[in-house]
């Protein structure tokens, strides 16, 4: 969601005249658009900030606007910490960005604008010339959250959960279309609690999905990010309707322990999960499955992460993300007593190698077969191009001559857990 925001506040920055570039000595202003899921992610803000600060030591000093959670969640305290930053910017008011910045070049006072102003924020920004032409694209759906996960700052950065209007969102997809791209990401903190009502009618993920299936030249949709709750039987029925979206789905978990499950205010337990993926795969055998995963949640025995790791070999995930718990401030986890941090990294260790061999397992299942891959771009200066599968694992192709944005059949002949290689099969293409 912050490539989302990071392309749109580079519109909004434009139309008074700010353009990218690639030298930092150049820039006269510099927007750190922060997360804050993870306490070293917030650090890491500071981190960059003084490097700024270190670099521009002898020159001009530079406009420093930090945006995203970090900013919504900091406010006052980052400029407190940190007087080298001159404007404080929160997720939901960053459509504000261009008066705030003339407003600071007049006054040359510092600004902190953390309101949660959703509405506007997405009217203004279709305003806006989206200048995304990537064969790629993100599209913004939602935002916030009103889930409340005892460990998650989600629904206090960026606020409760807002679904833009279905009209909005396909004139987007349209145009994004028309700049090029051939794969749109539906997004959202809750992307699958899209729910809107305009005009009598109620717009669900799975109507948004069936209307972009209809948008010519595009060739596929993914959705992101879920929450298993949300997975109801007309968004499922999409993966037997709609030929564009694609047969993978990250669906976070979090932990194999309903005891764990239920200490997190998750909403849903393991058994309800488990049945989600038996009625995917019923529609599609081939559909595969990431999710997140939380270790050492507080109150987590061995028995607990036993269940976790039983759950990950039923499923057989093709990739997912790992973390030991990071305590957020002022969510309900971090008042809850910490694990042993030593047992939570062997158990991290443990679940991460076998993440990896399950990955491994996946990739080695392409050799020697032929896949559908769209083209993203060139590998710089070699004949080599990067896509993806339709289950979105990483292809590195050789090619004599690829365009940018088509689907080609590629024979993979070999696979590190990450990649696949392969070679454009030529003679076996297949309409895209
Ligand atoms: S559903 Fe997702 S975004 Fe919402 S509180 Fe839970 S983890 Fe955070």
């Amino acid at each position: 969601m912050n490539e989302y925001d990071s392309n749109r506040i580079y519109d909004l920055t434009s139309t008074i005249g700010f353009k990218k570039t690639d030298i930092k000595s150049e820039a006269n202003c510099f927007v750190l658009n922060t997360c804050h899921i993870r306490k070293k992610a917030a650090e890491k803000v500071y981190d960059e900030v003084g490097r700024i600060k270190k670099s521009f030591r002898s020159l001009k000093k530079p406009l420093i606007i930090i945006a995203g959670c970090v900013a919504q969640a900091e406010s006052e305290e980052m400029i407190k910490r940190e007087p080298y930053i001159d404007i404080v910017i929160g997720p939901q008011s960053y459509h504000k960005i261009t008066d705030l910045i003339l407003s600071y070049e007049r006054k040359n006072k510092k600004i902190i604008e953390t309101e949660f102003d959703v509405v506007k924020k997405f009217d203004e920004l279709e305003k806006v010339y989206n200048s995304e032409n990537k064969v790629s694209s993100y599209l913004t759906i939602q935002e916030g959250c009103d889930k409340f996960c005892h460990f998650c700052v989600v629904p206090y950065t960026r606020g409760p959960e807002y679904s833009r209007p279905f009209k909005q969102i396909i004139n987007e997809a349209e145009k994004l279309v028309k700049n090029g791209t051939k794969e749109i990401i539906l997004l959202g903190q809750n992307v699958n609690a899209y729910n809107s009502f305009e005009n009598g009618k109620n717009y669900k993920l799975s109507s948004l999905i069936k209307r972009i299936n209809e948008i010519q030249n595009l060739k596929r949709i993914r959705f992101t990010t879920s929450h298993p709750k949300d997975m109801t039987e007309d968004l499922i029925e999409c993966y037997k309707i709609c030929n564009k979206l694609m047969p993978f789905l990250h669906l976070p978990i979090q932990s194999g322990s309903n005891k764990i499950l239920k200490s997190m205010n998750r909403k849903h337990n393991k058994e309800y999960y488990i049945s989600i993926i038996e009625k995917l795969k019923d529609i599609n055998q081939n559909i595969k499955i990431s999710s997140d995963f939380i270790v050492g949640y507080p109150g987590e025995l061995e028995k607990d992460f036993i269940e976790t790791i039983d759950l990950i070999k039923k499923i057989g995930f093709i990739n997912s993300y790992s973390f030991i718990f990071s305590p957020r401030p002022g969510t309900p986890a971090s008042e809850k007593k910490l694990n042993n941090l030593q047992i939570s990294e062997q158990r991290l260790k443990k679940m991460q190698d076998l993440l990896e061999s399950l990955q491994y397992k996946n990739n080695k299942n392409y050799q020697n077969k032929i896949c559908k891959v769209l083209i993203e771009n060139k590998l710089n200066n070699q004949e080599k191009y990067f896509g993806r599968t339709e289950n979105m694992t990483p292809v590195i192709l050789e090619a004599d001559e690829c365009k940018i944005g088509e689907i080609i059949d590629v024979e993979v002949n070999s696979f590190n857990k990450k990649n696949l290689f392969g070679l454009r099969k030529l003679n076996k293409e297949r309409a895209a």
